[in-house]
C-alpha cells in the first residue's frame, strides 16, 4: 500500500491528505450525518446489501434522500477496496458518511443542497488469539444516550464518553441499561446465553440494529441452536452463562469478567466458541463462492 490511502470524497478518489471538506459542513458543525462500517474479507464487501439497507434506513431516519444507487454504491466501495488493497485477500475496513452537505450554520434542513459522501478503507487487523482463551472485561453503565439509537448517527458523543469509561476501568466495552434492561454495548449488540438458549434484547428504537446480531441469530437458526428475541433484565445479564458482543469489526466478543466478576467461570463459553466458529465458516464459504 502507497504511505497515502486513497478516500472516496464527493465523486472523486484521492489521497487522503487531499481530501477536505468545509468547515461548515453539517457534519462538522452539527454531527448532522449517518455512517456504515462495512468488513472486506478476501476483497469481497460482507453484507453489503444489509449494510446498505440499514443506511438507507439511517439517512430515512434523517430525513435524507440517499445520494446514490446500490449499484453506485457497490461500483465506489469495490473500487475503494481495490484501491486500498494491501495483499492479494487482505482483509479491510470501509467506513462511509453521508451528511447534509454545506450550507450555512442554522438548525434548519438547508434547500438545495447536496450531501457529502465520504468513503475510506482501512486495513481490518485479525483479532488477537487471546480472545479466545480469555475473553474480555466489560462493565455495566447507564445507557445516557438519545431514543433513535436504531439511526446510525455520527453524533457519537454518548458513546464514546461510555467506551472511555470501560476502557479507563481496564474494560473492552461498556454494556449499557435502561431503565433495568440491558440495550447493547457502546460500540457493540449484546446476546446472553442461559440454560443453552441464546437472547439478544429485540430490535427499536433504544439499539442499533446489527448486521452481524442478525447473522448470528440467522446461523443460530440454521444449525439448530435455541435463540429468541427478548428483553433482558440487569439481574438476568449477572447471572447468564455467557455474555457476548458483537459486531462487524470485533465479530463475537466472549466476555468473561463483567464489573469485576468473573463471567462462565473466567473463560469463553462453549456455545461462543461454536457459534464463532460457524461464524468463521460462514465467511469462508461466501469468500470461497465469491472465488469460484
Ligand atoms: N451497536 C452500536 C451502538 C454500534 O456502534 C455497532 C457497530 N459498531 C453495533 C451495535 C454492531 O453493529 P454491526 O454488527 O452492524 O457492526
Amino acid at each position: 500500500m502507497t504511505a497515502q490511502p486513497t478516500v472516496y470524497l464527493n465523486g472523486e478518489f484521492l489521497p487522503l491528505d487531499q481530501a477536505k471538506v468545509s468547515v461548515l459542513d453539517r457534519g462538522f458543525i452539527f454531527g448532522d450525518g449517518v455512517y456504515e462500517v462495512i468488513p472486506v474479507y478476501g476483497g469481497q464487501l460482507f453484507r453489503l446489501n444489509q449494510h446498505l439497507q440499514r443506511l438507507d434506513h439511517s439517512l430515512a431516519g434523517i430525513r435524507l434522500d440517499n445520494p446514490l444507487a446500490y449499484d453506485q454504491w457497490n461500483s465506489i466501495l469495490e473500487e475503494l477496496v481495490e484501491r486500498n488493497a494491501t495483499e492479494v485477500y487482505g482483509d479491510q475496513s470501509v467506513y462511509l458518511q453521508v451528511t447534509r452537505g454545506v450550507a450555512k450554520r442554522d438548525h434548519a434542513f438547508p434547500k438545495g443542497v447536496a450531501p457529502t459522501v465520504f468513503a475510506m478503507s482501512n486495513p481490518l487487523a485479525p483479532l488477537p488469539a487471546s480472545l479466545a482463551s480469555e475473553g474480555v472485561a466489560a462493565i455495566t453503565l447507564d445507557d445516557i444516550r438519545w431514543r433513535y439509537c436504531n439511526i446510525k448517527a455520527i453524533t457519537l458523543l454518548p458513546n464514546i464518553l461510555l467506551r472511555q469509561q470501560a476502557l479507563d476501568a481496564n474494560a473492552a466495552e461498556a454494556i449499557l441499561i435502561s431503565n433495568g434492561e440491558v440495550t447493547e454495548g457502546a460500540a457493540s449488540n449484546l446476546f446472553i446465553v442461559k440454560d443453552n438458549i441464546l437472547i439478544t434484547p429485540p430490535k427499536g428504537p433504544r439499539l442499533l440494529p446489527g448486521i452481524t446480531r442478525d447473522l448470528i441469530l440467522e446461523l443460530a437458526e440454521t444449525h439448530g441452536i435455541a435463540c429468541r428475541e427478548g428483553a433482558i433484565r440487569e439481574n438476568e445479564l449477572r447471572e447468564a452463562d455467557e455474555v457476548w458482543l458483537t459486531s462487524s469489526a470485533k465479530e463475537i466478543l466472549p466476555v468473561t469478567r463483567l464489573d469485576g466478576k468473573a463471567v462462565s467461570g473466567g473463560k469463553p463459553g462453549q456455545l461462543w466458541a461454536r457459534v464463532i466458529s460457524l461464524y468463521q465458516d460462514y465467511k469462508r464459504a461466501l469468500r470461497d463462492v465469491d472465488r469460484a
